[in-house]
């Protein structure tokens, strides 16, 4: 059976369009996916069952569901300051939980944005976005700006479905129909695609946006003749290719939000695209990595008015990124108990908070072995979202997209492992109250 229009559960690119053939219950064929996105959903060697140890450097021992799932309730019931982290590789449906699980433990909920684009919140949080949809991007964008990232290596087909190759309805020459720019420190795969490469200094990127804002003015006298390591009069070239765009879109990344000048990078970024809207049209969007880190910050934000990083401890939601993001918890020693599920905190946190983690409690609930099992006590086996479970999911431009089923298992779903593990904890302290 071929299976069409299915969704491809790794990247924020979210391709819709992939057909997925299935045999006797088992994905023996992906059609139209990259290497990455394929290599998920045929799946390799998941978790087989839930596991628990007691010394961090022990050998794993197999358990029951309900053992690891009664025992992770304890954990957190009995917890002062527990950790829920992760949730970007997940359904928005099991987010809901998750936020739920964090108020009824008193504990502290944050994605993975919080070591990705974290930034780029607070840079919209000063500035706004002036964004739209990738499918307006893909049909109308005439001016294509790359900063910060790399779509050929992180987003494989973004250049071919969304921004660079493809055909679209006004830019329907494909690759002809624009100019792409690459603002990165080093001349990536992306880079050698482009029309021009601007290499930054490293950490100068906010000098050389204050620049082009400056060229955009008309006030290019006050720009000095090298800017960020970059010649004025190339960054006059951009400028007027920027400005000469009916349609132009900046695509930004970690380049940009986790280099020298964070947040306020990103609020420069948007103040050059507000100016450039007195020429053309343009726009700006960031690059989301995981495929839900969009829906965690959508379902989180309804929910609790935050969109990461929020402490539950008051007994309502606070929110002070530099306060209350994981790695400044984590390296503040504050956290005594660390849950981590859909995200994987072994592969990106700092030294400094893995040593943490190393001394506290830590359950992680993921289909795969990956780094942060490595210090994991308890770990809960579940389903593969977007190929053994159903569910909605958030495109990095924040459309809303129903991720498919493909073929059945045994495993529990995240959700229904939240609905037990909270029904515990809610038994346990309701005994204790
Ligand atoms: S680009 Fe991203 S969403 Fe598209 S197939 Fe590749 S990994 Fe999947």
């Amino acid at each position: 059976m071929i299976i069409k229009d299915v969704l491809c559960p790794f990247c924020g690119c979210l391709c819709d369009d992939l057909a997925v053939e299935v045999e006797n219950n088992k994905v023996v064929d992906v059609k139209h996916a990259c290497k990455i996105g394929a290599s998920k959903i045929r799946g390799h060697d998941r978790i087989k069952a839930p596991m628990m140890r007691d010394d961090k450097n022990g050998e794993f021992r197999e358990v029951s569901y309900e053992e690891a799932i009664n025992e992770s309730a304890r954990i957190l019931a009995k917890s002062k300051r527990p950790l829920l982290y992760g949730w970007a590789n997940g359904l928005c449906e099991m987010m809901k939980k998750g936020i739920l699980l964090t108020e009824e433990v008193g504990g502290i909920i944050d994605n993975t944005a919080s070591v990705c684009h974290g930034p780029s919140a607070l840079g919209v949080h000063e500035k706004g976005l002036p964004t739209g949809t990738l499918g307006q991007f893909a049909n109308r964008a005439d001016v294509v700006v790359f900063w910060g990232c790399n779509p050929v290596q992180a987003h494989p087909r973004h250049m071919g479905r969304y921004s660079v190759f493809n055909k679209g309805f006004f830019a329907n020459k494909g690759r002809r129909s624009r100019k792409v720019v690459v603002f990165d420190v080093r001349k990536t795969d992306t880079a050698n695609l482009a029309d021009e490469y601007v290499q930054v200094k490293p950490g100068e990127d906010y000098m050389v946006l204050s620049a082009l804002r400056a060229i955009v003015a008309g006030k290019g006298d006050v720009v000095p003749d090298t800017v960020g390591g970059v010649p004025k009069e190339k960054l006059a070239e951009v400028a007027e290719t920027m400005k000469a765009a009916k349609f132009g879109i900046v695509y930004f990344g970690m380049g940009l939000t986790q280099s020298r000048g964070k947040y306020k990078n990103i609020d420069n970024a948007v103040s050059l695209i507000t100016e450039l809207n007195a020429h053309g049209k343009h726009s700006i969007i960031p690059m989301r990595g995981h495929y839900n880190v969009t829906g965690f910050g959508n379902v989180c934000a309804w929910e609790t008015g935050f969109i990461n990083a929020v402490d539950m401890s008051r007994g309502y939601p606070y929110y002070n990124p530099g306060e209350t993001c994981s790695n400044d918890l984590l390296m503040r020693e504050e956290i005594d108990a660390a849950f981590i599920i859909a995200g994987d905190a072994g592969a990106h946190f700092p030294a400094q908070s893995i040593a943490r983690m190393g001394k506290v409690p830590v359950i992680q609930v993921d289909p795969f072995h990956n780094p942060t099992t490595e210090m994991a006590n308890i770990v809960i086996p579940t389903k593969v979202s977007g190929v053994e479970l159903e569910g909605t999911a958030y495109r990095m431009d924040g459309v809303s997209l129903r991720m498919r089923k493909l073929v059945d298992v045994d495993f529990p779903s995240d959700e229904e492992v939240l609905d037990k593990i909270i029904a515990k904890v809610r038994e346990i302290k309701g005994a204790s109250s």
